[in-house]
């Protein structure tokens, strides 16, 4: 049985970035940028006010105190949004908004707040010198510089970044295409009534949400019955898209089918079995060059398995450079006790308090406790055999909060 971080390089080494395409700005957030970015102008494009005040020239206020104030006479108003097409001569002053282009002649802004003016005249109490309060043309971003690279992933920042360089459309990693495949006799489709002996099919909906919170775009397949011919020809379907999940069949039952058939289909099984808990039955395979993530069907294990093996997957992908859930260390609530043999990955309820985070179990750790990672706001990795006592420290994977694709959610 391999380790967790085996199963991960093995996996990340049989996956690959899927194509690009442009699409539409907003639609770019949280999407990773497919194309360097070259500014066609600078930023600012002229040089401007940073501050409502009076331009002006410099040398006039040499000495200008309260005291001894400079009346400069007004010529006129500047505003954002226009251009004033005079000169600023020795002597005078512009009224002046800021986000004005600077007036020629004028090479300095006096802020409002260190002079007085009359209708015809400013009084400066302050000295500035050349270029004070002045945003120069390119200061933030020069004409042919590249702004922003490719793998740059596309935070609201980055969103208003690329607006100021008057893009309307940008080129992003596509979202993965990702069919979800439920396996059980047990199973009622989503249209069945319940009748004794089923149960509701959740790993698919859950997959699906985390298929969303990864950037993917689920497809629904099944869910399907325990029997070889349904099963291949389901995954056969699943292979069509990107990626295929799977949940259920991968234990050791008389119905746990999936292997066998996924091997009958030629799939390459990379990994079969991790050295973790829950989800140990986690099984990897190439079909037809396609990644194919067998989960286990206990709710649970199913939903971890995804976090720490499907959602890194995915995210390589797209072309993001963080993988992985960020791994924070905080204070345990109580005593965490893992007898197992195995790592396990509990999940806990992070509580902000004066001294940092600390973590407290979501209550029962069965891996068919659905509550368990319905509250969860991180996974505590605990080595087996291991009792982390109240107070000690304990390392959690974050789990996301947010979406990492806009809701506009194209391909
Ligand atoms: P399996 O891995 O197929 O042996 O399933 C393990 C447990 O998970 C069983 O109790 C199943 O009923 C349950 N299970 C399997 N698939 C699902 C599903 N799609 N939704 C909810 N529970 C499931
Ligand atoms: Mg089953």
């Amino acid at each position: 049985m391999i380790a967790v971080e085996e199963a991960q390089r093995i996996i990340l080494a049989s996956v690959d970035r899927i194509g690009w395409k442009y699409v539409e700005l907003l639609d770019a957030l949280g999407r990773v940028l497919a194309e360097n970015v070259i500014a066609p102008e600078p930023i600012p494009p002229w040089d401007n006010a940073a501050m409502d005040g009076y331009a002006l020239r410099s040398e006039d206020t040499c000495d200008a105190s309260g005291d001894r104030p400079v009346a400069l006479r007004l010529i006129g108003t500047a505003a954002a949004g226009q251009i004033f097409d005079g000169l600023v001569e020795k002597g005078q002053g512009l009224r002046i908004m800021t986000g004005a282009p600077l007036p020629r002649g004028a090479d300095a802004v006096i802020r409002q707040e260190d002079t007085q003016a009359t209708d015809r005249e400013v009084f400066v109490v302050r000295e500035v010198g050349p270029g004070q309060n002045v945003r120069s043309a390119g200061e933030d971003v020069k004409t042919g510089e590249e702004v922003l690279a490719t793998g740059t992933l596309c935070r609201p920042g980055v969103i208003g970044l690329l607006a100021a360089l008057g893009r309307r459309r940008v080129a992003v990693y596509q979202r993965p295409r990702v069919a979800i495949l439920a396996t059980g006799d047990e199973l009622l489709r989503w249209d069945e009534a319940p009748t004794p002996g089923k149960i509701h099919n959740s790993n698919s909906y859950a997959l699906a949400a985390q298929v969303l919170q990864a950037g993917g775009v689920p497809v629904l397949l099944g869910p399907v019955a325990d029997t070889k011919k349904l099963l291949a020809e389901h995954l056969r379907e699943g292979v069509r898209a990107d990626l295929c999940v799977t949940s259920g069949g991968v234990s050791v039952g008389d119905y746990d089918l999936m292997v066998e058939i996924l091997r009958e289909l030629g799939a390459e099984v990379r990994v079969r079995k991790v050295n973790m808990r829950p989800g140990k039955p986690f099984t990897f395979a190439l079909l037809g060059q396609k990644p194919v993530f067998a989960l286990p069907g206990n709710p649970i294990s199913c939903m971890v398995t995804f976090e720490l093996f499907v959602r890194p997957a995915l995210r390589k992908m797209q072309g993001y450079s963080d993988l992985f859930h960020p791994e924070i260390r905080v204070t345990a609530a109580q005593a965490i006790v893992n007898k197992d043999r195995r790592p396990a990955y509990l999940r806990v309820i992070l509580t902000q308090t004066d001294a940092g985070y600390t973590a407290r179990l979501t209550g029962d750790q069965g891996s068919a406790m659905l509550h368990s990672m319905a509250w969860a706001d991180g996974l505590a990795f605990v080595p087996g055999e291991t009792e982390i006592p109240a107070g000690g420290q304990l390392r959690i994977l974050l789990l996301a909060d947010e979406p990492a694709a806009s809701p506009l959610g194209t391909r």
